[in-house]
Parts: C-alpha cells; sequence; structure tokens
C-alpha cells in the first residue's frame, strides 16, 4: 500500500520508478527526491530533426508555447519515455537541469503555471504527474538547460 494513496488496489504502480507494488505515491518517490536533492539532474526531450539541429547549433532550448505545466521546457525522465510523450519525434536531446526545488504538480490542474507564478511560490520549476508515460520536469527557463548531446534517432 502506497502512503497517501487513496485508491483501492493491492498494489500501487509507481510511475516514476516503476515500482509495481510502491509502497509511496509518484510525487514522494525517492527517485524524484534524489533528483530534487541534487540540484541537477538530466533529461531527455524528442523532437523533430528540423527542431533538434536548431538545439544542436544554438546550444539553447525554448520553452513551449503551451503545455500541461504552462509554457516551459519539458524533459522525460528516461529516453524511452519520450516515445510517448512527444509530439515530434526523430532527435533525442540529453540535457542537464538546474532545478533545486520543483513544485509537485498534477497535469489536469497547472496549466497556468509560469516561471513568475512558481518563482513567488519559491519554486525554481516543476514536476507534472499524472502520466502514464512517467513524471516530466519542467523547467522556464533556457539558463536553466545545458545541452549535452542532440542525436538523431
Ligand atoms: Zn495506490
Ligand atoms: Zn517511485
Amino acid at each position: 500500500m502506497a502512503t497517501g494513496c487513496t485508491e483501492d488496489h493491492s498494489q500501487h504502480y509507481c510511475r516514476v520508478c516503476r515500482t509495481k507494488d510502491s509502497d509511496h505515491r509518484a510525487s514522494n518517490c525517492p527517485t524524484l527526491r534524489a533528483i530534487c536533492t541534487a540540484g541537477r539532474c538530466i533529461g531527455y526531450h524528442q523532437t523533430s530533426t528540423e527542431r533538434g539541429l536548431q538545439i544542436k547549433q544554438s546550444g539553447v532550448m525554448q520553452p513551449s508555447a503551451s503545455g500541461a505545466a504552462g509554457c516551459g521546457i519539458y524533459f522525460a525522465i528516461r529516453q524511452n519515455e519520450t516515445e510517448r510523450k512527444a509530439k515530434q519525434k526523430g532527435c533525442m536531446v540529453t540535457a542537464e537541469i538546474t532545478m533545486s526545488k520543483p513544485k509537485t504538480v498534477w497535469r489536469a490542474d497547472s496549466s497556468n503555471e509560469t516561471y513568475e507564478s512558481l518563482s513567488a511560490e519559491g519554486y525554481d520549476g516543476a514536476i507534472v504527474h499524472g502520466y502514464w508515460s512517467g513524471g516530466e520536469i519542467v523547467v522556464y527557463r533556457p539558463e536553466q538547460v545545458r545541452v549535452l548531446s542532440v542525436e538523431d534517432i
């Protein structure tokens, strides 16, 4: 049983660490806690080859025009999770993300988040839950992202 889970099931699946019979909810996942404590983590973002080339040439990722947690730069925690998350495909961006205090939000009720609204609350990013494909890391400033590699896949 996962602490804090109100659903009626015998096993709780953590979508972040993929433990089938988890004792924690995804929002309390130790894997996420490790990411937050470190202040830096690696994220994966799949995009089109055209966008990938732009990112490679500029070394910069720009916030999206929209998204589950507002206009941000979205990452999966695992490379293979980008398969279901990406709207455009063909190119894998691996980046180091600087984020020390993410806000835990849920996909359905956080589309109005902005860097300003989060920083007013003392956060510098967000972790969005509620996807079968795993949690998403969102930051709002290009300076928080260091592109490590851009590869055609
Ligand atoms: Zn549960
Ligand atoms: Zn977990």
